[in-house]
């Protein structure tokens, strides 16, 4: 990962490259993904979080992942694609929430820290 990427999610983005007013950051909706971006306070520039343009890129490819259920002892086991193992930084004895949605679907929050 270089420096860039892993950069923090300053209030204060770059300036724009368009107007090089000041940028404020964002939410930018692409299909459902809610990735964080800076918007110019100007001209409406919107620049995209590096981390999450890569991951969006990347999610183009694969739109849902196919996994399969394991078992660890008689507990029932999915396991997490690496690619959202990494973006969502989740780690072994991390706490999720996981919320029923319907009788086919759930979802699995991650908190940011
Ligand atoms: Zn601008």
């Amino acid at each position: 990962m270089s420096t860039e990427e892993e950069m923090e999610w300053p209030s204060k983005g770059p300036n724009c490259p368009e107007c090089r007013k000041p940028t404020e950051p964002t939410k930018y909706r692409d299909r459902n993904l809610l990735l964080r971006a800076w918007k110019c306070t100007d001209c409406g520039f919107m620049i995209l979080h590096p981390l999450d343009a890569n991951f969006m890129l990347k999610l183009k490819k694969e739109k849902e992942f196919e996994v399969k259920v394991g078992a660890l002892g008689k507990t029932q086991i999915i396991r997490i694609p690496a690619l959202l193992r990494d973006y969502y930084h989740i780690e072994k004895g991390k706490k999720v929430l996981i919320e029923p949605k319907s009788s086919t679907e759930f979802t699995v929050k991650v908190s940011a820290d």
